[in-house]
């Protein structure tokens, strides 16, 4: 069974949404990250065993960017961390589910990360995280 590693928030401001987060998550941030394989700038709260995501969109006509314009801010992503992101990946292509990413690539962090598409997760976009 993995473990949730982090719940992604799109949010159209960082500065922002980080003012709207301190308060309730006890001000456990991150220093802001660009993650360009993404085309975001991240920040991670730590929560208890696991962490809160606020990604900014860098570019116009990224993914967070898009689903910004179509969704607005909110839940982006569920994010689990598992021993190999590759074969999580694997797994659910075995089970006829559809992916964003067929292999693993640099996430922010540092870790290795890949996502399967939300229809794989019933609407869900599902992140896979390795590393320590
Ligand atoms: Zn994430």
């Amino acid at each position: 069974m993995s473990e949730l590693d982090h719940v992604g928030i799109a949010v159209p401001n960082l500065t922002e949404a980080l003012a709207l987060w301190r308060p309730i998550t006890g001000g456990t941030e991150s220093a802001p990250e660009d993650v360009p394989s993404n085309r975001v700038r991240v920040v991670f709260f730590t929560v208890g065993g696991t962490h809160i995501e606020l990604l900014e969109p860098t570019e116009p006509g990224s993914p967070i960017a898009r689903f910004l314009e179509s969704r607005g801010a909110g839940v982006h992503h569920l994010a689990f961390h598992v021993p190999s992101v590759d074969r999580a990946l694997q797994e659910v292509a075995e089970r006829g589910g559809k992916l964003v990413d067929r292999v693993a690539r640099p996430g922010a962090r540092g870790r290795r990360v890949g996502f399967a598409h939300p229809t794989a997760f019933g609407g869900i976009l599902v992140e896979f995280v390795e590393g320590p």
